[in-house]
């Protein structure tokens, strides 16, 4: 591991102005950072300590959502009756990621920052223009079984790995910030990652040194259902190879809304407003969620390996919305 220097800050404004120093990290569960460190992936000059920040708190707001803070244990997340009650999807994602070890350590900040997992992001003798820009791309042309099929580019096909940002983007979260000037910036998850396009490396829209303070969830639509189902290639402790975050209300025999975010298949949470329209005013039957995933997969390209996720992710969503439904 390379040398850095270690803050801990006494403030969120402490950790802007000293997160904005050239080659600062902010580290908080290091749940992902330090096993990055360790193989000379990161190599940032310094780490600036949030732990102890307070921003470990869940909030009700006026609008009946919540303010979930950036440092809130992932366990705990998934753990809160208003979670478990309300926006259930997002406590299935949760506890469908990484282990209990993990989920205790890791936080919401960091959870919506965890790196790919793409095998040559971590392979430090193959080319990776994340890791390296300009260096090219071992993934295209290479072992393609987890990549993107939705959203990559010439010089970038690696997927997002998280669970909760999936849950998160369906749910319409806003991503709450400081800026190292001292302002607060309120950013639709939606508007939050980057495509890759020709600089992968950057994968947010994020400045130097602004600061995760917390998530906001508006109320989840009135008679809505949740699911979060993923197909992974264990049962437990492994990445999606594709997953769907849906919630869908039903009233007087017609879909009334459909938010659908995806999993496994692009390098953000994927949300598609096409197959969210080609459900909208439908009666529930699989001919219209079959068409739905259509939509969905129109500019879907498979790389070899990963062809088999698109029929997955078509079975997998046709499946959630039949359970939702209750059709048969
Ligand atoms: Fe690197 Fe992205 Fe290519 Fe993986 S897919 S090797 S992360 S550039």
């Amino acid at each position: 591991m390379k040398p850095f220097s270690y803050t801990r800050a006494e403030s969120a404004e402490a950790a802007t102005r000293d997160g904005g120093a050239a080659g600062a990290r902010f580290i908080a569960g290091g749940t992902n950072l330090l096993d990055l460190m360790k193989s000379e992936i990161e190599t940032p000059a310094s780490l600036v300590d949030i732990s102890r920040l307070p921003l470990g708190g869940i909030e009700a707001q006026a609008d009946g959502g919540l303010l979930i803070g950036a440092l809130v244990p992932n366990s705990d997340l998934a753990a809160d009756p208003r979670i478990i009650a309300r926006w259930p999807v997002l406590a299935r994602a949760l506890l469908a990621g990484a282990s209990g070890q993990l989920r205790n350590k890791a936080t919401v900040g960091g959870n919506l920052l965890q790196r790919t997992r793409c095998y040559y992001f971590y392979d430090r003798v193959s080319p990776c223009n994340k890791r390296e820009p300009g260096a090219g791309c071992a993934a295209i042309g290479g072992h393609t079984r987890i990549m993107a099929v939705l959203g990559g580019s010439a010089q970038c096909i690696a997927t997002h790995p998280s669970d909760m940002a999936v849950a998160l983007r369906a749910l319409d979260a806003t991503v709450v910030t400081l800026q190292a000037d001292g302002d607060r910036r309120r950013i639709p998850l939606g508007g939050f990652y980057r495509l890759p396009g020709d600089t992968p490396q950057i994968e947010t829209v994020l400045a130097p040194g602004e600061l995760i303070t917390g998530v906001a969830l508006p109320p989840p639509p009135g008679g809505a259902r949740q699911a979060y189902r993923k197909v992974r290639d264990r049962a437990s402790y492994a990445f999606a190879l594709v997953s769907v975050a849906a919630v869908v209300a039903v009233a007087e025999g017609r879909i009334a809304h459909a938010a659908l975010a995806f999993g496994g298949l692009a390098p953000l949470p994927w949300r598609s407003a096409a197959a969210e329209a080609a459900l909208i005013g439908q009666a529930p039957s699989r001919p219209v969620f079959a068409a739905a995933a259509d939509a969905l997969l129109a500019d879907a390209r498979g790389q070899g390996e990963n062809d088999f996720k698109i029929p997955l992710v078509r079975r997998t969503l046709i499946a959630t919305l039949a359970e939702l439904t209750e059709t048969r």
